[in-house]
């Protein structure tokens, strides 16, 4: 079972996204361990602070290297005390990594994570090189504070862990899974505004209703992603043309 470790300033902004939905009901069937830390609380600051001004001059504060390294610093003997291996610390910066589902299975596949949430201007960086075993980025955007990137790491890790999801199938043919966007899905009515959803669905068919999703996955991956169609294997970029049936 995997545990993973929020540390934050705003703990109970991650509690309330990972109490709700799929994820919380799966934490608390004890299907995964998630703890949040406030890194305030590791302040020796009187006025717990955690923010000081930049070095160099500039806009804004920037996070104390000594709160959030007392702060890994606690969350690593937890895993010490347990027994457990040291687990994978990422701090989510834009600076990062970008994040990807290949990075999502490659996270799920460890026994715990530790994700750091930086805010105001960002963290020193002498607790980045002191303790990053990688830096993960959501995106080419800046958010105000690392809880978002850090909550979609975490549910993206989450719904891959055994007994989750209903079954693998919940995840296996989503989107980048498989290197392919989903093809498009639906659900009753069959016909809504005038629009019916397309037939083979409704066929029973099941090698033809796969056949069309395939086709409608690669169709769509190869208009909305290049970048991904380019990395397809052959076999599923351009599948063997069907042989047209003999006419008797
Ligand atoms: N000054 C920083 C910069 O320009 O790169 C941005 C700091 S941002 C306002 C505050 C915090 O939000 C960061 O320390 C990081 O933890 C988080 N954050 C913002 N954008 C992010 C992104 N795209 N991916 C991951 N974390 C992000």
């Amino acid at each position: 079972m995997i545990t993973i470790d929020i540390a934050t300033l705003f703990p109970e902004m991650c509690e309330a996204v990972m109490d709700t939905s799929i994820i919380g009901r799966a934490r608390r069937e004890g299907k995964y361990l998630l703890r949040c830390h406030n890194i305030r609380a590791y302040t020796t600051s009187h006025q717990g602070r955690v923010d000081d001004y930049t070095y160099g001059g500039g806009h804004g504060m920037v996070m104390q290297a000594d709160p959030i390294a007392r702060c890994l610093d606690a969350t690593l003997q937890l895993y010490a005390d347990a027994g457990a291996p040291r687990p994978r610390i990422c701090f989510m910066t834009p600076a990062g990594a970008p994040y990807s589902q290949e990075k999502a299975k490659a996270l799920a596949a460890l026994q715990g994570l530790v994700l750091v949430c930086g805010h105001y201007e960002g963290m020193d960086q002498r607790v980045i090189d002191a303790y990053a075993d990688e830096e993960i980025s959501l995106g080419d955007f800046v958010l105000s504070g690392g809880e978002l990137a850090a909550l979609a790491v975490a549910d993206s890790v989450l719904r891959l862990q055994p007994g989750v999801l209903k079954s693998p199938e919940g995840y296996e043919g989503e989107s980048f899974y498989t290197g392919l966007l989903e093809y498009p899905q639906y659900t009753r009515p069959d016909v809504w505004r005038g629009m019916a959803v397309p037939p083979v669905l409704l066929s029973g068919h099941a090698a033809n209703i796969d056949a069309w999703r395939m086709g409608m996955a690669v169709r769509r991956t190869r208009q909305r992603r290049p970048d991904l169609y380019k990395a397809l294997p052959p076999e599923i970029a351009s599948p063997p043309a069907k042989k047209p049936k003999k006419k008797k």
